[in-house]
């Protein structure tokens, strides 16, 4: 954990914390393709081809690793709850972060959290198989949560020609969403078919199969809404205001357990829902710079300035949830859904507050940062998988 203190910025990968006991190794390797990752090599790759014409049997070897190989697949081996931030803005355009998204991989559970826009296309490119993922969880459906799950669900099925749809859960009005993406994709799903044929392309697999759960009103309402082997999701009620409903995740595997609270403000319920949990990604708005961007807009002929000052009223401050993670005893706190969307040399005053009073591991997530929980154990690892 002294490295990170020490560093206080996220670097290509790093591990801390805790007693050192011996994980087993299980195979991960049946999430992983190689084309997502491969394709940033293709763009790489192509680059040097028309800067050095490069010969054709090395663009071969370019194309060949690109379909056939993943450099992730490692980080994936260890029995661990594995979380990936795959999705790491907000709804204001941030030319770093595409919407919300985390990714759980634990046991033989591939499990995501929330659908924002772009954060398909960023999963793939980690290498892991969107044809893999055994259920999507939706928090609530503000535009910058649902927006790819069209595509998700396409990819989905076109990826290894899945027979089953995608499973869908979330509170009351997921299956008013989904139908609206299955009719929107309804001609697509023709289309493809045709083209490659029911065998490439079967056609029960298409599209996605709500699951509704309704928690109420109550802020401490929790349920198991998802069980698979050692995998458990309990939902639980967040204040989102105006939303309702709007709820965060906790999922545990084995001994470790991690927090998705969606967008919400902060509440003490929140300490209750988080208590003991090993990770939590926290949603974050910084207030401060939300009413700097709300005062140099004022003058601006378009919603800016009052949309940067109406949304301090829906979303944690970095500090707030520094409080709740402190108070919960969680000892790794990664920031997400970063609102406003700042550059790099910005990321340390945008935690300072927080990090004057929380001890444990604080930073701010990236597009593809993941975590590793290794089970019967304190440790956490971080890597970077798209950097
Ligand atoms: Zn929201
Ligand atoms: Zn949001």
């Amino acid at each position: 954990m002294t490295d990170e203190k020490r560093k206080n910025e996220a670097p290509e990968s790093k591990t801390g914390s805790g007693e050192e006991t011996a994980a087993k190794g299980l195979s991960r390797r049946d999430f992983l393709i190689g084309a997502g990752v491969g394709a940033a090599g293709l763009i790489v790759g192509g680059g040097l081809y028309y800067r050095n014409n490069m010969p054709d049997s090395a663009v071969e070897g370019v194309f060949s690793r690109a379909v056939n190989g993943g450099r992730n697949g490692k980080y994936f081996e260890e029995d661990a709850l594995h979380v990936i931030t795959t999705g790491t803005g907000a709804p204001l355009p941030d030319p770093n972060r595409v919407g919300p998204q985390a990714v759980v991989v634990a046991g033989d559970q591939m499990l995501v959290f929330d659908t924002g826009p772009g954060s398909t296309r960023q999963l793939a490119l980690t290498g892991l198989s969107i044809s893999s993922v055994n259920a999507l969880f939706l928090t609530h459906f503000h535009s910058d949560h649902i927006s790819d799950l069209g595509e998700f669900m396409l990819q989905h099925w076109t990826g290894t020609g899945v027979e089953e749809p995608l499973q869908i859960y979330g509170p009351p009005g997921v299956e008013e969403v989904v139908d609206g993406f299955l009719t929107a994709y309804q001609l697509d799903r023709g289309y493809r078919i045709d083209h490659h044929g029911p065998d490439t392309m079967p056609p029960s697999g298409f599209g996605g199969v709500a699951h509704t759960f309704d928690l109420g009103t109550d802020l401490m309402s929790s349920e198991v809404v998802y069980e698979a082997g050692d995998v458990q999701v309990i939902a639980f009620n967040v204040d989102h205001p105006p939303v309702v409903p709007a709820v965060g995740f906790r999922v545990n595997y084995k001994d470790r357990s991690v927090i998705i609270t969606g967008d919400t403000i902060y509440s003490d319920s929140l300490i209750h829902h988080a208590m003991g949990a090993d990770l939590m990604v926290s949603d974050s708005l910084n207030h401060k710079m939300s009413q700097m961007i709300a005062e140099a807009g004022e003058s601006m002929d378009n919603n800016l300035s009052s949309v940067a000052e109406d949304i301090q009223e829906s979303h944690i401050k970095p500090e707030e949830a520094a409080v709740v993670a402190r108070e919960a005893g969680v000892p790794v706190l990664m920031i997400t859904h970063v609102l406003p969307p700042v550059p790099d040399f910005l990321k340390r005053p945008f935690l300072r507050e927080a990090k004057a009073i929380y001890d444990g591991h604080l930073q701010m997530a990236n597009d593809g940062t993941l975590i590793s929980l290794p089970v019967n154990s304190y440790e956490y690892a971080i890597h970077e998988l798209l950097q």
